[in-house]
């Protein structure tokens, strides 16, 4: 029998820290969260959120501290995962900062960092809707929309680690500004904050919507409003997620025409509103993707929800040591 190890896996938020202590196959053995100020300088937050997290997890979780056997982040932004430093994450507003070298100084254990949703990708490729598929990309759709490939069964970083970044695909050549400073991004269009947008921007035109009861105001109006109105059949809800739809559909078709992956996995906050956003990208995928069979790439939803960050940390480690496959 193999020995019983654990890795620990944690995903920096913005105002907190979750770690958890992973089996090796997979399965969370524990979890804890721990508050960080995210306007504290990064030496700070690696030291008084990350490390306490991680020693707080590994303590509650009863076990033989030497059946801990490595550490894993995502981090949100570009990274040299080699070196283990974060070169530029607009969310934390960090630039180089070194992240591998302090954390396993402080915590004496190896540690492994990539961005986040690559490191999700690792966990859908191994522990959840990846399984068995050598071909997949994954994407999160939240504030933003970043993704992973995987092809030939392994994941792809690209040149200097920017392979993936499939939001900042250009959907609208004269479109909405995107936050990299590009227009007309598929991220400018269909993040969760953009959504909220076109519904505050059709209730500006004076477009009928029970959201304008919902709200106090509109700067108020988020995803899950338009999600929440969708349920209640609003019409310009409906039309908002099916516009939605529409735009990934574009720019799912652009990577399938690339790569011709077997699935798109499609995981974060936005996907939750489920067939609302599936059934249109299913429709617009078909209309663009005409070298193979339209319908050849399942587009499914991630295995994992809240649990995706550390899940995805959790692989990362058990991939780098060499402990799964
Ligand atoms: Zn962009």
């Amino acid at each position: 029998m193999k020995e019983e190890i654990f890795v620990v896996g944690i995903d920096l938020g913005g105002s907190h820290v979750t770690a958890a202590c992973f089996e090796r196959q997979g399965r969370i053995h524990n979890k804890v969260f721990h508050d960080i100020n995210p306007l504290e300088p990064p030496s700070e937050i690696l030291n008084n959120g990350i490390v306490p997290a991680v020693e707080k997890v590994i303590k509650e979780s009863g076990l033989d501290s030497s059946k801990i056997v490595g550490i894993g982040m995502g981090l949100p932004g570009t990274l040299d995962s080699n070196l283990g430093i974060c070169l530029f994450s607009p969310n934390l507003k960090w630039r180089n900062v070194p992240v591998k070298k302090p954390l396993e100084k402080a915590l004496n254990l190896p540690v492994f960092i990539l961005n986040d949703v690559r490191s999700a990708t690792l966990g859908e490729k191994y522990f959840g809707a990846g399984r068995g598929f050598e071909h997949f990309v994954c994407m999160a759709i939240g504030t933003g929309i970043g993704g992973g490939i995987v092809a030939n069964g392994k994941l792809v970083l690209g040149g200097c680690e920017g392979a993936g970044e499939i939001g900042h695909i250009t959907i609208m050549p004269d479109g909405p500004l995107c936050n990299c400073g590009n227009y007309g991004c598929m991220e400018a269009l269909a993040s969760g904050p953009n959504i909220a947008r076109r519904a505050r921007e059709a209730l500006l035109k004076g477009e009928e919507s029970i959201m304008k009861h919902m709200v106090k105001n509109l700067e108020e109006i988020s995803a899950e409003t338009v999600n929440l109105a969708a349920e209640k059949n609003d019409s310009l809800a409906l039309r908002i997620w099916e516009e939605t739809g529409r735009f990934l559909g574009l720019g799912v078709s652009m990577i399938i025409t690339a790569l011709n992956p077997q699935r798109i996995i499609v995981g974060g906050r936005v996907a939750q509103a489920g067939e609302l956003i599936f059934k249109p990208m299913r429709e617009e995928i078909k209309k663009r993707v005409k070298m193979i069979a339209g319908d050849y790439t399942g587009i499914v939803p991630a295995h994992f929800k809240e649990d995706a960050g550390v899940a995805g940390a959790a692989a990362l480690v058990l991939e780098k040591l060499g402990l799964i496959s």
